[in-house]
């Protein structure tokens, strides 16, 4: 890791091949959240620095289209070989600007390699369909090509998951691809471009512009890129979407969430207590599919609670790059405040505070830590479980029965993710099919789908038609020609 104090580094874009600087002349500091301290400075690029990236991309596309699809697909199986090589120096560059635990970090870098390795499949992904006779002597086939060049918008909180859910499934489909990472989590995007480049990619189907609303707002109105993926929370997912629609754009964006988790008096509770643990705190509660909310059946609400509690008080938090760290930093100050104010307006709304995260002494260091919150004898319609709060807090909602669990659940304005602990095929059954939410876990806690299904979701955690990765994500990044032909 060559990225220590006093080093602090400009992070450069990565324009037709080329790393540049940025000539904007604005910068923001990225710290590492586990110490408060300046590890780079990133660019807020201007709007010509992402035309530039764009007309590279539109080179770049009119050779690009044109490389045979299995031999698009053979460059990611070199990109894939360079990422396992690279999985331990990737995952110690996410847990220096994210703050997760190396465990999580490693984990995540597999879920990115997983995302490569389904982007090279694209000559089966790729295929069209035929009839060879849809009248007498008359044939009919449809055959599928890339858009040109696609956009694509980063969160902080998966630095290479989610980029990789988006520029290797569009590349492998023919598109070129101009990514704007998070401005908080900079490093990780720029190394995942110097190994891209390091496969032998051609110059210009991976383009990297770093900065802020202004390099978004230009991908949503560029009149050459022709779709946008975006990833982040639920007020910008909702900009982008009616902004890039509004430019005659393809957008899918995936938006915040508030998952619930329901645990009925049958369920298997050490099995129970252990995964909710691990989503609700794990990775600071900075997932999009953490367990925010536990809705617990009235009869066993006592036992499982205190039992969460007793073993979040065994929970080591601290610099995820420690060996048993569980629980890193939140990404700021800034959403550390946020979260304590939180706090605070659940004492207000009168919940019950069984854990005070603001009390763990990790939480008066340098870092921005905070140490697992739980709530208790929360009820829908109070803000810590209404809002998303991106932090590890955790709200018990108790219920008397399952029907009481799903309306309770159903009633989130998010619909990312739900789970349900309980030993009953039955309830499974009702919960499955009552359940307005996209992504459903039984007896685990954090139901994420593999890259070859669809990162699913509704209501204010998605806008779009078509989801991220899996089929979806082909749709997604192709259109369709339709011949139909008589000799
Ligand atoms: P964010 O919305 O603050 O930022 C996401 C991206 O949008 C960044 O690249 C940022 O620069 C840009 N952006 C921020 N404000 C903008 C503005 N006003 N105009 C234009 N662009 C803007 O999100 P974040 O804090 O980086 O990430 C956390 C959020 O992402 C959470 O809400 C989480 O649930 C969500 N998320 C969702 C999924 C999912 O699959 N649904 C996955 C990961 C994260």
């Amino acid at each position: 890791m060559t990225l220590l104090t006093g080093q602090a580094s400009k992070v450069k874009n990565y324009i037709n091949g080329a790393w540049v600087e940025s000539s904007s002349g604005r910068q923001e500091e990225v710290f590492n959240p586990a110490t408060g301290e300046i590890i780079a400075y990133v660019p807020i690029s201007s709007r010509e620095e992402l035309d530039a990236a764009v007309r590279a991309a539109s080179r770049a596309y009119s050779e690009w289209k044109r490389v045979a699809v299995p031999r698009r697909a053979r460059y990611f199986f070199r990109y894939q070989q360079l990422l396992v090589q690279h999985s331990k120096e990737l995952a110690e560059l996410i847990t220096l600007e994210n703050g997760k635990s190396l465990e999580e970090a490693l984990g995540e870098v597999q879920r990115g390699i997983e995302c490569v390795e389904f982007a090279a499949g694209a000559p089966t992904l790729m295929m069209g369909s035929q009839l060879p006779d849809i009248a007498t002597g008359v044939e009919s086939g449809m055959y599928r090509y890339p858009l040109g060049v696609v956009g694509g918008i980063a969160p902080f909180n998966f630095p290479m998951m989610v980029p990789c859910w988006m520029f290797p499934l569009a590349v492998a489909c023919g598109n070129t691809f101009v990514l704007k990472p998070s401005e908080r989590t900079p490093l990780l995007v720029n190394r995942l471009a110097e190994l891209f480049a390091e496969a032998g990619f051609p110059p210009g189907v991976l383009n990297v512009v770093h900065g802020a609303h202004e390099v978004v707002d230009g991908l949503l109105a560029h009149e050459e890129v022709k779709a946008v993926s975006f990833v982040g929370s639920q007020p910008v997912a909702e900009y982008v979407y009616k902004q890039g629609t509004a430019h005659g754009k393809r957008v899918q964006a995936l938006a915040g969430a508030k998952n619930h988790s329901i645990v009925l008096k049958d369920a298997d509770l050490d099995h129970a207590v252990k995964n909710i643990l691990s989503a609700a705190f794990g990775s600071a509660g900075e997932r999009c599919m953490a367990c925010a909310v536990a809705v617990v059946q009235e009869d066993i609400a006592d036992e499982l609670v205190g039992r969460i509690a007793a073993a979040a008080d065994g929970l080591k938090i601290g610099n995820g790059q420690e060996e048993g760290v569980f629980l890193g930093p939140v990404i700021r100050q800034a959403n550390k405040d946020r979260t304590i104010d939180y706090i605070e307006a659940g004492l207000d709304e009168k919940a019950v505070l069984v854990r005070d995260g603001r009390k763990d002494a990790a939480a008066a260091g340098n870092g921005y830590f905070l140490g697992p919150t739980i709530f208790d004898h929360v009820v829908p319609g109070m803000k810590i479980w209404r809002d998303e709060i991106f932090a590890p807090l955790l709200a018990v909602v108790r219920v008397k029965d399952l029907a009481e669990a799903i309306a309770v659940t159903n009633e989130s304005p998010f619909a990312n993710g739900a789970c349900i602990y309980t030993d009953s095929a039955r309830a499974v059954r009702e919960f499955r099919e009552e359940i307005d939410a996209g992504m459903l876990g039984v007896n685990l806690g954090v139901p994420a789908p593999m890259a070859f299904f669809p990162f699913s979701g509704y209501k204010k955690s998605f806008y779009g038609d078509l989801h991220a990765n899996g089929r979806d994500g082909v749709e997604f990044y192709t259109r369709k020609k339709m011949i139909t032909a008589r000799y």
